[in-house]
């Protein structure tokens, strides 16, 4: 017997008799007609976050991409899932923004200030250069007097690929046509697994601000 496959079908089961009668109508509502998400979500497929949890959002509502520590390959460098996930969610969903959201303990920060530990993992290897100038500038704001110097390094790397994957993101043409046009904005977040907290980038600031709880 598979152990895990069994683990996974007892959660179908929950869901079909717990959960989705609770909201069929939801259910039902969101087959019936395209879906029209707001947002386009990029994560990092770690195991621990949930976009929907930490948004309270629902079916319909947020478009999700998750990678390895949440990257956003500039636009003609690596042209792929991420790049035609963008293009879709801009171009053809019309979402109106989209967030880049890092977080604590990030199994890929870690990889970069330690690249020793993927030495026999080359895809993952390669996949993490689209954050090495992340890397650069959060060593040299870590050597320098501040407050940033005070802070342990992955921290300020966590914030600091944030920021440069929405550098990345605007190099999209999809993204830079709705930007300029006024139809889409783009925010940073991070969020911390352990205490649940979420600090956010508008666009255009390099200080990340805690959402304080309602
Ligand atoms: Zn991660």
């Amino acid at each position: 017997m598979d152990e895990v496959l069994e683990q996974l079908k007892d959660g179908v089961r929950k869901f079909r008799s717990e959960v989705y009668p609770q909201r069929a109508e939801m259910y039902a509502q969101a087959a019936a007609e395209p879906q029209k998400p707001h947002t386009l979500f990029i994560t990092c497929a770690d195991s621990r976050i949930d976009p929907n949890e930490i948004t309270s959002t629902g079916p319909g509502e947020v478009f999700v991409t998750r990678n390895i520590g949440n990257m956003v390959p500039a636009y003609g460098e690596m042209l792929g899932g991420v790049s035609a996930v963008i293009e879709f969610a801009v171009g053809a969903l019309g979402v109106k923004h989209v967030v880049i959201c890092g977080h604590s303990e990030c199994g890929a920060m870690k990889a970069l200030l330690t690249p020793e530990s993927v030495g026999k993992l080359p895809t993952v290897k390669s996949w993490l250069t689209n954050a090495h100038a992340a890397l650069t500038v959060s060593e040299s704001l870590h050597e320098r007097k501040g407050e940033d110097s005070e802070r342990p390094l992955i921290d300020v790397l966590t914030e600091q690929n944030v920021l440069l994957q929405l550098q990345h993101l605007k190099t999209h043409p999809s993204v830079a046509g709705a930007l300029a046009a006024g139809d889409l904005t783009v925010s940073g977040w991070v969020y911390d697994i352990g205490t649940g907290a979420v600090r956010v980038a508008e666009d255009g600031q390099r200080e990340f601000t805690p959402i304080e709880a309602a």
